[in-house]
């Protein structure tokens, strides 16, 4: 198993960067995807929420109320911390669980936005950062997702920077160009930092374990 750490900030490309890794045949694990999983109707998550902060975090669908609940977590630490403790466990057991489900031979790519703020690289053996200029990431949600250019740099000022996130990358990938820029560097990547290991696993040797 060769596990890859990938993370960068908002809008800048990790989706699409874990999208073409795994055209190349890698195990994506999703960490946002895993977060919205473990508070699922009908999961324990979502149980433990209601009985922590009632049914006021539910919408009529019976689906987690995601702007209710933040904004009784935004304003109160301890609630955020309660929260906390109930989701960073569940999202941890999925997490181990599907990396060892992606077996051995794996080549597991970890697409977690958080690395750097959860200090998870020494989780990985290659920490994999996809860079671009704050005003390429804030035009790209704004674009793409609907988002406010108000939101979009509160989300920004939020996470970690880029400086943070230069200190623990392996591998940086600039995504201020157009897409076929960036499937070059991920093609790039791959040959130079992650087909070698590939090989190995291909022939099972031990890689890193
Ligand atoms: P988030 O942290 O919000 O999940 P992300 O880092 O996963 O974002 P993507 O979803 O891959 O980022 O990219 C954000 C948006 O920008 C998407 O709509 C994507 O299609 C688009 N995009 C990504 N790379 C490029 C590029 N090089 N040129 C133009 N658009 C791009």
């Amino acid at each position: 198993m060769l596990r890859v750490g990938l993370t960068g900030g908002i809008g800048s490309g990790k989706s699409s960067v874990s999208g073409l890794l795994a055209e190349r045949g890698a195990v994506v694990v999703d960490a946002d995807r895993i977060a919205r999983e473990v508070v699922e109707p009908g999961t324990p998550g979502l149980a433990q929420i209601e009985q922590r902060f009632g049914a006021t975090v539910l919408a009529p669908d019976g689906t987690l109320d995601r702007p209710a609940l933040g904004a009784i977590v935004f304003a109160d630490p301890a609630a955020r911390r309660d929260l906390e403790a109930i989701t960073h466990p569940l999202i941890g057991i999925r997490t181990r669980g599907l990396i060892e489900q992606a077996g051995p031979d794996a080549l597991v790519v970890h697409d977690q936005p958080l690395l750097v703020e959860m200090g998870l690289a020494p989780m990985n053996h290659l920490t994999v950062v996809v860079g671009a200029s704050e005003r390429t990431r804030v035009q790209r949600v704004v674009r793409d997702r609907g988002m406010t250019e108000q939101d979009a740099r509160a989300r920004i000022e939020a996470q970690a920077g880029d400086v943070a996130r230069h200190v623990v990358a392996d591998a940086w990938i600039d995504n201020d160009g157009t897409p076929d820029e960036l499937a070059d560097r991920v093609a790039a990547l791959w040959d130079e930092r992650l087909a070698p290991f590939e090989d190995n696993l291909r022939a099972d040797r031990p890689v890193l374990r």
